[in-house]
């Protein structure tokens, strides 16, 4: 199989597998027992989560373990529209967010918050001016993802940050499809990020939280993580996660040069008659989103069952709905049809990947051949 859904999910790397071995197979304690194994498992806790803090790079706060990147968002949306003063009942966020933030959102907003969901430009970036002109002494909080998991458009993030404390309010960031890939922007108080799309386990999360602007607990309990986050924290998945973004850092250039070289290969190999969807430039290459006029992207997915790769996001394919993103960047219904996302990243070769566009452009010519 050739595995182009990096997006998705990714590889776990074989150093994380090893440095979680010995927590799978002996090491049970509970981290949070006083005994002398609870207290070895707390400490492999700690040294995974100051992994996880210095990869991210951020100043001024810490991580909590959370059990995804979803809980984080959550937890971080919920938790702050709690805290807030009751006269910022306000949340503004961007049409292209991934289902945890705009879901998460809407459900607020039956629950009583206002909320402005922003649209974007044709390139899928955000209109700065209209964010500015939103703005106002009622919003709680702004949530921008840095990497769209669809298109793999990037937002400038420290500036969008900039604006909302300007206003008084508080700024999240899904960095989900970011971290280990690019380096993170300075600037949000919220950081949601995720183990499994930078090789490490799935299962675990975090939020990385700005000292004073953490928000209210979302889990009740035994009061872990500081009193914020209840519910026994899980020493091998911690400790993968501490891996896999000790890892991410120490090859962070390495890995993103291979992705350039992969993105220019993968167009060529693909030939003429391709759209990318969203901007190129502003863009995280290891996603390459494109579309072909008359293409049914779903057909060629199950003509090439040895090549993994999506129609957008796992969610939006699974459920058979047109992608949310794509229709933000304004294509209609047939063009979201015609559209597939390749994903590639540490893990892939040149080679495969440029097997597998050749392969998929074919399909492509003989689907238009066969339906002319
Ligand atoms: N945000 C983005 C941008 C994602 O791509 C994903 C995963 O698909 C999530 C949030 C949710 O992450 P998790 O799988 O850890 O809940």
């Amino acid at each position: 199989m050739i595995y182009l859904d990096y997006q998705a999910t990714t590889p776990l790397a074989p150093e994380v597998a090893k440095a979680m071995h010995p927590w799978i197979e002996e090491k049970f304690a509970n981290p949070h027992s006083p005994s002398r194994w609870g207290n070895e498992a707390e400490a492999a806790v700690e040294v995974a989560r100051k992994q996880v803090e210095r990869a991210m790079g951020l100043k001024g706060g810490s991580v909590a373990f959370t059990g995804s990147a979803t809980e984080a968002i959550n937890w971080a949306l919920k938790g702050s529209v709690e805290k807030a003063p009751k006269e910022r009942n306000r949340i503004i966020t961007v049409a292209t967010e991934h289902a945890a933030v705009l879901d998460t959102c809407e459900w607020l907003a039956e629950q009583g918050i206002d909320l402005t969901v922003l649209p974007v430009q044709q390139d899928g970036c955000l209109d700065r001016q209209l964010l500015s002109r939103e703005l106002d002494e009622r919003v709680a909080l702004v949530a921008v993802m840095q990497v769209n998991n669809e298109i793999g458009v990037t937002q400038p993030i420290s500036e969008i940050a900039g604006m909302a404390h300007k206003a008084g309010a508080l700024m999240l960031c899904d960095a989900v499809q970011a971290f280990g890939r690019l380096e993170l922007c300075n600037g949000p108080d919220l950081v949601a990020v995720s183990a499994h799309k930078i090789h490490g386990p799935k299962g675990i999360g975090a939020l990385w939280m700005r000292k004073g602007k953490e928000p209210a607990p979302l889990l009740h309990g035994g009061g872990q993580e500081q009193g914020l986050r209840s519910g026994t924290l899980a020493p091998m998945l911690c400790v993968g996660f501490g891996a896999a973004a000790k890892l991410a850092d120490e090859r962070r250039t390495r890995d993103y040069d291979h992705v350039e070289k992969l993105w220019k290969a993968a167009i060529a190999a693909l030939g003429p008659g391709w759209t990318v969807n969203g901007s190129s430039t502003h863009r995280y290459h290891g996603n390459l989103n494109i579309r072909r006029e008359g293409l049914d992207g779903a057909r060629l997915i199950g003509d090439l069952r040895d090549i993994a790769f999506s129609l957008g996001s796992a969610c939006a394919s699974g459920s058979g709905r047109p992608s949310h993103v794509l229709r933000a960047l304004g294509l209609d219904y047939r063009e979201t049809r015609s559209s597939i996302r390749l994903g590639f990243g540490r893990y892939t070769t040149q080679h495969e990947l440029t097997d597998a566009c050749a392969r998929i452009a074919a399909h492509a010519v003989a689907q238009e051949k066969l339906d002319a």
